[in-house]
Formats: C-alpha cells, sequence, structure tokens
C-alpha cells in the first residue's frame, strides 16, 4: 500500500478524493485484503465497548497501538462503503497510540488513555483539515483544537479522524454533505441518519469506540436512534462551544455517541465542564456520571407526553417505545401521563430561530478569511463566486433565515418564533415540575431509504420533529436503543431530563439498558 507522507502540520488524508484509500494496514490485514479473504481477525477487538477496551488496556491485555491499528484495518475493510470518515489521521493517530502506551508504561493512568474516538468535521481539529462538510471550508486546517478536542487529548484518546456530516450540521441524513452520503451499516442502502451521520456509522460500524457530534435540532439522538447506539446530547453549556463551527448559536450543543450508556457517560465525563472562552459555558462542577450509574431507579417519576404520539409515528416505533416504558415501570419507576401543549409549533419556530442564526453565522465564509477563494472581477464578484461554494441547502437557510430578520418582518417572523420557543420551554418547566424524566420516541420512524427526502426539505425537516423541541428548551436528553422494526431496523427510546439531571437520565437509560438485550446488536457489516 502506498503511504504518502504529509507535512507534519498536515498528516491526514482525506477519503473524498477520488484516490483508493492508502492506510498504513497491519500485516495480518494485508496479507487478507492480498488474498481476497475480509480481514476480520481483529473483530475480537473492535467488539469490545470503550470501557471493555478501557479495562483490557489498564490489566495489560492490549495496547493502544493494537486498538488503533485494529480500527485502522477495520476501516480500510469496511469503510469504502459506510463512508463515515472524510479524513482520516492516521499517522497522527498511531503517534498518539504510541504515546499513550508509552504512559501507561510509566504508570500513568487517564480516562481515556489509549482510546480511539472519532470526531464530526464541524469540531476544530489542529493540524486537521476541518469543512463542515462544506466546499466553502474544503482545505481549512484550522491552528487550534477545540475545546472538547483539548479536552479528549487530555484523557489521552486517540483521535482516528473527522467523520462526515451534512453541510455545517444543517440535515438529518448527511446528504447535505458536499462530498458524499454515508450509509447506515445496518441497511447500506438506508441513511444513517444526520447531521452527525459519519460519527454515528463510524461507531455502529466498530470504527471507533465512541464519538463527538453535535445536536442543535437532534442531529445526534436521532442518527443514535438510526444506529443502535447511544447518543446524549448534554444540557446547553454543560459542554463548551469553543472550537465548534456555529451553525445555530443558541442551540448548538457538542454530543456523544457510544455503544452503551457507561460508554456514552465516560466520554462526556471527560468534555462536561466549564470554559471561560464560550460565554455561554455553565459554571458547576461536573459530577461524577459514571459513578451514578448504579442501575436504580426504583421510585423514578416518568412523564409520557402524548403530544409525542401522534400521526406520522411509525407503528414499530411506537410499539417497541411503549414496551421500553413498561420495563422502565418493571424496574420500579412510576410511570404517569404529561402534557407538552406546545410540541407542534416547535418546529416551525426551531425552522425560523436556526436559519435566522444561521444566517448570521455563515456571513464570515466570504473567502477572505476562511478557505478557498474563487475570484471574480472585483470584491463583490469574488465574494459572490465564492459564496456559491455553498450547497443548497445552506443557500436555502441563509436565505430563510435573512428574511426572517428583515426590517419589516422581524417581528412576525424572528420575534413571534422566539415568544413561541418561551412557551415550549415553560412546557417542560411545569412538566419537570411533576416527573423526573420524559420518556417518548427519538424519531418517527427508523432509517429511512438514501435519496427518499432529499428533494422534499420539509419531509426531512420532520425526521427531528420528536427531538428538536428539546433544544429550545435547553435542557438535556438521550437516546438508547429499544428494538428493531420488521426489517431489523433500530429503534430508539428518547430520556429528556430537566437542566443539569444528565445523572438522571443516564441512570435511567443504564438501568433499561442492563435489562434488555437491544445494544448487544451489532450491525450485520
Ligand atoms: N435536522 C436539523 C436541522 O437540519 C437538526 C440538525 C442538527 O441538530 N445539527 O437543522
Amino acid at each position: 500500500m502506498r503511504l504518502t507522507r504529509l507535512p507534519t502540520s498536515l498528516r491526514f488524508r482525506q477519503c473524498w478524493t477520488n484516490e483508493p484509500l492508502s492506510l498504513p494496514v497491519s500485516n495480518l490485514c494485508a496479507e487478507a485484503l492480498a488474498s481476497g479473504r475480509s480481514p476480520g481477525y481483529y473483530m475480537d477487538l473492535i467488539s469490545l465497548s470503550l470501557t471493555e477496551l478501557r479495562q483490557a488496556l489498564r490489566q495489560g491485555q492490549t495496547t493502544s497501538v493494537a486498538a488503533t491499528q485494529a480500527i485502522l484495518d477495520r476501516i480500510v475493510a469496511v469503510d469504502n462503503q459506510v463512508q463515515s470518515y472524510l479524513t482520516i489521521a492516521d499517522e497522527l493517530a498511531l503517534e498518539q497510540a504510541a504515546a499513550a502506551d508509552a504512559r501507561r508504561q510509566q504508570g500513568e493512568d487517564t480516562p481515556l488513555l489509549g482510546i480511539p474516538v472519532a470526531v464530526k468535521d464541524v469540531i476544530c481539529t489542529e493540524g486537521v483539515e476541518t469543512t463542515a462538510g462544506s466546499q466553502i471550508l474544503s482545505g481549512y486546517i484550522p491552528p487550534y483544537d477545540a475545546f472538547v478536542v483539548q479536552q479528549l487529548k487530555q484523557a489521552g484518546a486517540v483521535i482516528m479522524g473527522k467523520t462526515n456530516t451534512d453541510e455545517f450540521a444543517m440535515g438529518s441524513s448527511t446528504e447535505n454533505s458536499a462530498y458524499f452520503t454515508t450509509h447506515n451499516p445496518w441497511d447500506l442502502t438506508r441513511v444513517p441518519g444526520g447531521s452527525s451521520g459519519g460519527s454515528a456509522a463510524a461507531v455502529a460500524a466498530r470504527m471507533a469506540f465512541a464519538a463527538l457530534g453535535t445536536d442543535t435540532g437532534g442531529s445526534v439522538r436521532q442518527p443514535a436512534a438510526l444506529c443502535n447506539l447511544v447518543g446524549l446530547r448534554p444540557t446547553y453549556g454543560r459542554v463548551s462551544r469553543w472550537g465548534v463551527i456555529a451553525y445555530a448559536s443558541s442551540l448548538d450543543q457538542v454530543s456523544m455517541f457510544g455503544r452503551t450508556v457507561a460508554d456514552c457517560a465516560a466520554i462526556f465525563q471527560v468534555t462536561a465542564g466549564y470554559d471561560r472562552r464560550d460565554s455561554t459555558s455553565i459554571d458547576t462542577p461536573v459530577p461524577d456520571y459514571e459513578a451514578a450509574l448504579t442501575g436504580d431507579i426504583r421510585g423514578l417519576r416518568v412523564g409520557v407526553p402524548e403530544e409525542y404520539f401522534g400521526a406520522g409515528l411509525q407503528p414499530a416505533v411506537a410499539a417497541a417505545v411503549l414496551a421500553a416504558i413498561e420495563q422502565l415501570a418493571a424496574l420500579g419507576a412510576e410511570v404517569m401521563p404529561v402534557s407538552l401543549p406546545h410540541t407542534k409549533y416547535a418546529l416551525p419556530a426551531y425552522y425560523l430561530i436556526a436559519p435566522a442564526e444561521a444566517s448570521a453565522n455563515l456571513a464570515r465564509y466570504d473567502g477572505v478569511r476562511f478557505g478557498p477563494r474563487l475570484l471574480g472581477a472585483d470584491v463583490i464578484g469574488t465574494l459572490k463566486q465564492t459564496r456559491s461554494l455553498f450547497g443548497a441547502e445552506a443557500k436555502r437557510r441563509i436565505m430563510l433565515g435573512t428574511y426572517a430578520l428583515s426590517a419589516g418582518y422581524y417581528d412576525a417572523y424572528y420575534g413571534r418564533a422566539l415568544k413561541v420557543r418561551s412557551l415550549i420551554k415553560q412546557d417542560f418547566q411545569t412538566a419537570f415540575q411533576q416527573v423526573d424524566i420524559i420518556a417518548a420516541p427519538t424519531s418517527p420512524t427508523t432509517a429511512f431509504k438514501i435519496g427518499e427526502k432529499v428533494d422534499d426539505p420539509l419531509s426531512m425537516y420532520l425526521a427531528d420533529i420528536l427531538t428538536l423541541p428539546l433544544n429550545l428548551s435547553a435542557s438535556c436528553g438521550l437516546s438508547v436503543p429499544c428494538g428493531f422494526d420488521e426489517q431489523k431496523l433500530p429503534i430508539g427510546l428518547q430520556l429528556m431530563g430537566d437542566t443539569l439531571q444528565e445523572m438522571t437520565i443516564l441512570n435511567a437509560a443504564y438501568a433499561y439498558e442492563q435489562t434488555t438485550p437491544w445494544h448487544q446488536m451489532t450491525a450485520p457489516l
């Protein structure tokens, strides 16, 4: 295999060029590939959960270099089909792995020491290209790491690369990526969800032990549901947004994927915390989320909102979620109805607020400061040329948002949407006076076919109808595997909690997970 060396600051490879992937594969993998076999020898290692790998590393049963090489071999074997990574930082990853092994030899131990993880391509990584899934940022190499990447590195994690995303995180399927569409490892003809679909597919297909995404309206919970993963969207401000490419700043939140609740808690643990560089960062101590996973939910009050079980909900999804709620009751939770009456206004309010903020945030891409510049006849011409690099969805939202913010329409659209947002927030506040958590479906349907909704933005927007009310309310939520439909496609149970109540929802999900088999099912790939 050919291995081109890039300058030290540019050691990554882009998966979206037409060149075949050329990664440094292990001898075993090379042998298998040469003889036409599938290099499945590494399955033992990559089948471990993050917490199991951590245990194995601590006990000296394996090394970070072995785990990282196994992940690289796995990427070579399956990512041509799944297409989850936009960029693979193989050399850097192997270096980080070797450094982690050396530290461990010295007796050091940090929470994620030597564990390979993936990062969504809207999160800045020093020296590794970060495109936000857009042509307008192709070739952009951030000079710094986002707060969350700094935290991951400090915890000892190995960063495998950058995962595919809808352009600027706008979408629900990764089909809005300017580079390619990611395929769902459970059925390659279907979407993995989005916008963090690359991260979800990478974890589900065992090409990372956990991954970071962002959830502005559901972009981690929805793909988690579609790929049989645990996806946590922490409270707004609990995890710093510093170094995260902004889409809709009042809604954006770094969020995470794990194969289990404990895995998700482990990666959340190291990324949560105060950061003075993010003015919305919450300055309260970070509890021990992992230690909070007791599995005891006796007396927990679980609210079930009837508004989340309306028309458009796939019958298999409704059945699986109701069965999951019964299971929570069987574990000692007290289940009761709860009402979130303004739920139906969440979608229109979100699609005014998010594009309005996006139109302001995307104004900075002008060909002067970041990414490529396409020269025109004069300054305006250059600006216009360069901004033609935005994809259709980004342009649609810039126009929508600019319109909603324009003088004369501001009050009627943006101002009104803000009022609706307050009502939705109030709904949640009232509900959380009666119950500890709210249980509902995560996505109205299981994974849909690639191409099914691309020409119909409205039907695509509906994919997040059950996740985006929570973003408007700024509280926390997660999705945990809770069954499969007739076509063996995964279904997710959504658990929502009050501000900073991540411990409560994680523990409820843990209790559920420990007594059900769903999370153990793996994609057939
Ligand atoms: N699908 C929603 C949107 O397109 C949510 C995206 C997200 O959470 N990043 O805006």
